[in-house]
């Protein structure tokens, strides 16, 4: 069953430094043909489920302009919603205005994404990032103004030269704006972003981990669940949209460059914008067979802190966890945790989580 929708919308005011995101500059001719052939594929493909989340990510929603942004819910209008579905737009700050948040918040947006990524100018310099820290407040005080209070702030670190007493102030400033929901990166470098053309190098690994460290504690220690690797949360106000792709279940994804999961295909749509705009949606598409189905279901369920629910794991597959890869003896060497419900990756080895995931690719 299928209840979540990610729609992208691929434009941008300005292209960031460390970017590896299908997007383009915003142009809007360009916006109006592609919102056209948006609704085509939606049209195309949604068989009128009753959706639970709908997450609007980009690029930046939020450079299309009012009008575009009018004909967007227009074509919204084509879903059926749950009554308490989590819709969330991404939106950053520079070009988010009180009109576009009150015709977010008219039009059902409860939740917002903002790409903060850091408090300091020099940091967002370097990232490429149009905005400071002042404005970050101006308009996360708008958000909470007009309503909103599901907010969530994204977070860049591992920036070269960026130490860790810069971090601890950044992590500052990011608690003052008092949000539910921190979501952090360390910067990774993509041979063909700005960064990579620079060839600018990753921080030393040592330092990156002092940093997620120095991340946890902070937020942990001030009211935030850490509840997936990156990713912290107020009580109850965990990503109902994330999880579903950590919970291995369906989800449609529309829009240039997005990826989907129906009735155990994983699809890619092309990244060319032409073939977008010339109905040309689907790039690969990949039908899964259950070993592949069981490997994505332990890779995407162990980055929830709290692993997986062995009685739903069971239910949902028809198989014992602990009888698939070396469940038994990661368990044994002390990798995988276990209680009364679930198994999860030891806390004190999050960190080198990918290390352990590796067990679970292909058989
Ligand atoms: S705003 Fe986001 S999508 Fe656009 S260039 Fe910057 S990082 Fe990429």
């Amino acid at each position: 069953m299928t209840s979540s929708v990610y729609i992208h919308i691929p434009f941008c005011n300005h292209i960031c430094s460390y970017c590896n995101f299908p997007k383009f500059f915003y142009n809007k001719e360009i916006v109006l043909k592609y919102l056209k052939s948006l609704k085509q594929e939606i049209l195309n493909k949604y068989q009128g489920e009753i959706l639970k989340t709908l997450y609007i990510g980009g690029g930046t929603p939020s450079s299309l302009d009012i009008e575009e942004l009018q004909e967007l819910f227009a074509i919204l209008k084509i879903f059926k919603f749950n009554k308490n579905y989590e819709f969330t737009i991404e939106v950053n700050p520079e070009n988010l205005t009180f009109e576009k948040l009150k015709l977010f918040f008219e039009n059902g947006v409860n939740r917002i994404s903002m790409g903060v990524e850091s408090s300091k100018n020099k940091n967002l310099e370097y990232l490429g990032r149009h905005h400071d820290f002042n404005l970050v407040k101006k308009k996360i005080k708008m958000i909470k103004k007009i309503g909103i209070n599901n907010i969530n702030v994204d977070l860049i670190y591992a920036l070269k030269k960026q130490s860790l007493e810069d971090l601890k102030n950044d992590l500052i400033n990011f608690l003052s704006l008092d949000v539910s929901h921190i979501s952090t990166y360390s910067l990774e470098i993509y041979p063909h972003t700005i960064l990579g053309i620079k060839k600018e190098q990753a921080i030393l690994e040592d330092l990156d981990f002092c940093m997620y460290d120095l991340i946890r504690k902070t937020l942990t220690k001030n009211g935030y669940l850490h509840y997936e690797i990156s990713n912290f949360a107020k009580k109850g106000y965990e990503a109902k949209h994330n999880l579903v792709y950590w919970n291995n279940d369906y989800y449609y994804g529309f829009g240039l460059g997005a990826a989907g999961y129906l009735n155990n295909i994983r699809y890619n749509n092309t990244t060319s914008l032409k073939n977008y705009l010339n109905g040309n949606y689907l790039e690969t598409e990949e039908r899964l067979s259950q070993n592949d189905i069981l490997s994505y279901a332990l890779i995407l369920g162990f980055r929830k802190i709290a692993g997986l629910n062995k009685k739903d794991f069971f239910k949902k597959y028809q198989v014992n966890i602990k009888d698939l890869y070396n469940v038994k003896d990661l368990l044994k060497q002390g990798l995988l945790k276990e209680n009364n419900t679930n198994i999860y990756i030891s806390y004190d080895r999050i960190y080198v989580e990918n290390s352990i995931l590796i067990n679970f690719v292909g058989e």
